[in-house]
């Protein structure tokens, strides 16, 4: 199939791809990234230094290089005319992505953009909110539970540095997914 049907048929738009920590969000937006192999641009937030500071990387080692950016504009100037975007840890822009992920979507790039739907308090992000109103697709995922091995959706944080706030950036040595159940015993 030439480049052009293959973001026709199967990608035009925003596919949004959420869950908690350790369900593979960040995996699942490496392979649409490889399956398009050409025109494909990727980034990741500059909070996100976790393991590489110019790399995609997933919890099992998958890697991808990536354009570290601090802002929406920054992405956007970046982005040039590549077809499709691909954006990891979305939860870690502020609003100005939001406009700029309208922009992509009105001139008919494929933007795949991975985040985390909750905090470590359940609550919501705002950006990823704003994004779930403009998706064409969501790809919900979910881990399995640290303690029960259940279905998990939840992100537990286990050291409680209360002065962190909601973003604490860490990986398996802060936290572990849970399910609702072993999450609400603390
Ligand atoms: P995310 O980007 O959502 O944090 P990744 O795609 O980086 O997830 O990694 C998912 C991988 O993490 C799984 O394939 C699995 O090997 C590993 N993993 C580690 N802990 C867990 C867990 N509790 N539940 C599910 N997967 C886990
Ligand atoms: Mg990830
Ligand atoms: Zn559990």
């Amino acid at each position: 199939m030439d480049q052009a049907r293959f973001y026709q048929q199967n990608l035009e738009g925003l596919h949004l791809i959420l869950g908690p920590m350790f369900s593979g969000k960040t995996t699942k937006l490496l392979e649409y990234v490889h399956q398009a192999q050409e025109n494909v641009i990727s980034f990741k937030p500059a909070i996100d230094i976790r393991y590489d500071q110019g790399m995609i990387c997933s919890h099992d080692g998958l890697k991808r290089e990536a354009v570290v950016v601090s802002s929406g504009h920054e992405l956007y100037k970046k982005a040039k005319n590549q077809q499709m975007i691909a954006i990891d840890e979305v939860q870690f822009f502020d609003d100005s992505i939001i406009e700029i992920v309208e922009k992509l979507i009105h001139e008919k790039r494929t933007i795949v953009v991975s985040g985390l739907d909750k905090d470590y308090l359940h609550n919501p992000f705002s950006v990823v909110e704003q994004l779930k109103e403009r998706a064409t697709k969501i790809i919900q995922l979910e881990a399995l539970c640290a303690l029960c091995g259940d279905q998990a959706t939840h992100t537990y944080r286990k050291e409680n540095n209360e002065k962190a706030g909601q973003i604490l950036v860490g990986g398996a040595e802060t936290y572990e997914a849970r399910c609702r159940l072993c999450y609400a015993k603390g």
